[in-house]
Parts: C-alpha cells; structure tokens; sequence
C-alpha cells in the first residue's frame, strides 16, 4: 500500500537538506516528499495504515508550514502519520479510518514549492502519546522502511482484526516468574510468543528487528526474570545507531516497563 494508488515517486527523502531545515530546529527533512508515479489527475492520498483521525486541520493558514494535515493514529502499532500539504481533506476528527480509504486531495497548502504530499511519522507510547520529541527530528522518524514494509511483507498486507488483537494483546501480556516453561505468562512463553510473531511484534515496536535481537539476548543469559527484565529496561542501547532503532528499543523498554508494573516488582 502506497498513499497513491498508482505507485510514487520520491522527491526528497527524509533526512536529507540539513542546511536548509536547520531554520527550523530540525537536522533536516523531516518526512518523505512523495508525488503519484504517473500524472493522470487521479491525485488521491490513501490511507497507507488503519487508524484514527486524530488531527484534521481543514484551514491551511491554522496548519502553519503543514497547510491542510490529517494525523491518522494506529494505536496497536504505536504509528501517527501525518498526511501534509492537501489540498483537501475528506476526513473528520476521531473518524476511523481504513487503509486504502480516500484521506484528500495531493496539494500545495503550507509551506512548500509545489503540489506534493509530505509523509511524517512518528511514533507512540501506550498511552498514544508521541515519543522521543528530542530527536533532532521532533519525533517523526524515517516512513520509508515501513513504506517498503507494508509493499512487501504479506503479513502486514492481510493484517487482519485477529492479528491486531494479538499485537494488541502483546502489551498486555502478563509475566509471571512462577509459572512453567511453555506455559502462558512464562517468560520463556513469553519470548517464544514474541519470536512466533517477530513480524507481528516488529511491527508494534516500529519494524524493527532489534527487539528479536534483545529477546535472544534475555533467553541466552542465567540471569533472574527480574534482573532479564532490568537489563531490558536500564539498558536500552540499540544495536545500531540510527533513530529509528533507537526509537524502537525505547519503545520495547516502555512495553517492557508494562509489564513489570503488572508483576509489582
Ligand atoms: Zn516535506
């Protein structure tokens, strides 16, 4: 699923003119600038991943550089993304929304020199609140991994209600260091169930497979449950230095905190 139907075609990649969003606080682009691969005048935005409208800025001059912007927010996956510079939206606030669901018309509104859509994301706690604000991006992280993501992965294509309650679930799920191997709420249950789902899970902790790599981590040790736990918690250091893993690690350490809360330790 791309937001146009037709395909895209990158016109700036995040990241990228740092000189010239230094203006702005920022380290540089903070999304994706995308136009439909083909000009034929269908320039539609879709909806790239289910969710809930949590911002709908109809005014382009209250959306300031944005112009005209819908935020659509999945809570199961932790993901907002900011669809920018629309020429219209047909969307309203708290409005569910399904992937693949017409958001607007492409546009030119807020600050930008041509009609294009400006693809943010960021990613939430819990509690659906935007996290790690202080990343020189204001949060938003790179949406073209998860853009080819969700072009290849045939489970994120057919991500059905029943996986989203399983992913869902995840976050809720109780450890308890009584129990036997295999059985539910068993740590080692616990990181078995996250392995059989690693594409499931990547995707609640923002597709990242350093979660997978802090799991086999925690099954390897001798360590106590409580110490596997802290070490998790305390030492949230990704294996890799971009942000998004960074992102990523600190949102498996805020799932993991959850869970510690749970057991009252
Ligand atoms: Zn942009």
């Amino acid at each position: 699923m791309t937001p146009f139907r037709n395909g895209l075609r990158i016109t700036q990649k995040y990241g990228e003119d740092p000189s010239y969003y230094g203006q702005f606080g920022l380290a540089g682009h903070e999304g994706l600038d995308l136009v439909p691969k083909v000009f034929n005048g269908d320039n539609q935005v879709v909806c790239i991943e289910d969710g809930e409208v949590v911002r709908d800025i109809d005014d382009p001059v209250a959306g300031k550089a944005y112009g005209n912007h819908v935020v659509v927010l999945n809570r199961a996956t932790g993901r907002a993304w900011w669809y920018c510079h629309l020429a219209q939206n047909y969307v309203e606030g708290k409005q569910q929304i399904k992937r693949g669901e017409v958001i607007g018309e492409m546009g030119s509104t807020g600050n930008t020199n041509g009609a294009h859509l400006h693809l943010g994301l960021r990613l939430a706690n819990i509690n659906g609140e935007a996290i790690n604000l202080n990343n020189g991006y204001s949060g938003f992280v790179d949406p073209l991994p998860v853009l080819t993501k969700f072009n290849d992965d045939p489970v994120e294509k057919s991500m059905d209600e029943d996986t989203k309650r399983a992913v869902a679930n995840l976050q809720f799920y109780r450890v308890d260091p009584s129990n036997k191997d295999g059985q539910e709420g068993n740590f080692e249950g616990f990181c078995n169930r996250l392995m059989d789902r690693d594409r499931r899970f990547s995707s609640l902790v923002a597709d990242l497979s350093v979660a997978n790599n802090v799991i086999n981590e925690l099954k390897a040790s001798n360590d106590t449950l409580a110490s596997k736990l802290a070490k998790v918690v305390e030492n949230p250091e990704p294996t890799t230095p971009e942000t998004a893993e960074k992102t990523a690690t600190n949102y498996f350490a805020n799932l993991i905190i959850k869970i510690l809360r749970k057991l009252g330790l």
